[in-house]
């Protein structure tokens, strides 16, 4: 029996799942002709109360496309030193829209409002480059899956409007937040100009993200998605999975957010551990103790047919999912429990 908790994006498509694609109804998405497609993005708009939504490959992609959206080259964006969108997507932003980073020392991959506001450039100091759109993501992936206070996001939103910046959220693993946090999807949509959300991490489908936003910035998204590489064709059969993933996998991952804090439980048990960063929803962090040996900590799990990430100097991350099913919940908690 495998484990496979290196990620949440390691999950396949389950039968029902496969069914659903099988018998999606598909078109030319690049001539807007795929019900099944439309009808996602109309979904997901709907859900989020936004003006439209747009579907793509992948989050890097809906990311990308939205910091284009928002931006001219030279400008600079706002983000927390551990974001996606700066650590982990190629250097696509200077790549693709020729904007900087102004990174800031957040918590658990998470800024505050004052932070923000203290790292606005002044429009009219034509020495540094012009900021123009701040980026959060929720829930944080490096950060742990830590979830933004909703309180905090509004105050950053009154900045950005205050100061006349675009406001957009990663939130590939934003329904691990809606799960555990009182916001509803509307909420969010009122909150930012454009939400990226991922349908290929623990909802399960094999692929694709949607970008939702107000119409004034999703007009541009279709010739921005063309230029990226992203306009696909009969795209249905996977967007079938998208929405057979929405009415099936959404809900249930609080039994994923369960099994997370099960094992940090039994992490912070285990004499090779010194640390475990608090578990809020399916990314678990922790760390070993200087004098336990992380490759041998990994290649013990290994032996037992068990996987998970070194994040380097000694951090190591688990991720549940809907593919990590309660038999394996079970041999993971004995193995960890025995030493
Ligand atoms: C996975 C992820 C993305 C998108 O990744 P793709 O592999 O390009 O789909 C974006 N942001 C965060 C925080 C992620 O975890």
């Amino acid at each position: 029996m495998r484990i496979d908790l290196r990620s949440d994006t390691l999950t396949k498509p389950s039968k029902g799942m496969l069914e659903a694609m099988m018998q999606a109804e598909v078109g030319d998405d690049v001539y807007k002709e795929d019900p099944s497609v439309n009808r996602l993005e109309e979904h997901i708009a709907e859900l989020f109360g936004m003006d439209s939504a747009l579907y793509f490959p992948t989050g890097s992609m809906t990311n990308q496309a939205a910091i284009k959206i928002h931006t001219q080259p030279g400008e600079q964006l706002i983000a927390d030193k551990y974001a996606h969108v700066y650590n982990y997507e190629g250097g696509g932003v200077s790549f693709n829209s020729g904007v900087s980073c102004r990174l800031l020392d957040g918590h658990r991959g998470m800024i505050t409002a004052d932070q923000v506001e203290e790292s606005i450039n002044p429009p009219d100091f034509y020495h540094s480059p012009l900021t123009s759109l701040v980026c959060l993501e929720n829930t944080t992936n490096k950060g742990g899956g830590a979830c933004y206070d909703f309180r905090e996001i509004l105050k950053i939103k009154k900045v950005c409007e205050d100061n006349g910046l675009g406001f957009h959220l990663d939130g590939a693993r934003l329904w691990n937040a809606l799960v555990v946090t009182d916001e509803s999807p509307k909420d969010y949509g009122a909150a930012f100009d454009t939400i990226s959300v991922c349908l290929s991490k623990g909802l399960g489908a094999p692929m694709g993200s949607v970008l939702v936003g107000k119409q004034k910035f999703m007009d541009k998204a279709m010739r921005v998605r063309k230029v990226l590489g992203g306009g696909m064709r009969q795209v249905g059969f996977a967007a079938a999975a998208g929405l057979y993933a929405l009415e099936h996998n959404w809900q249930r991952m609080d039994e994923d957010h369960k099994k997370a804090q099960e094992l940090s439980i039994a992490l912070m048990k285990h004499p090779d551990v010194a640390h475990v960063e608090p578990v809020e929803t399916n990314i678990l962090i922790f760390n070993l103790n200087a004098n336990a040996n992380e490759l041998q900590f990994i290649q013990k799990l290994q032996d037992e047919d068990i996987h998970i990430s070194a994040l380097g100097k000694g951090k190591l991350r688990i991720v549940t999912h809907y593919d990590y099913t309660d038999q394996m919940h079970k041999r993971f908690l004995e193995f960890l429990n025995t030493y």
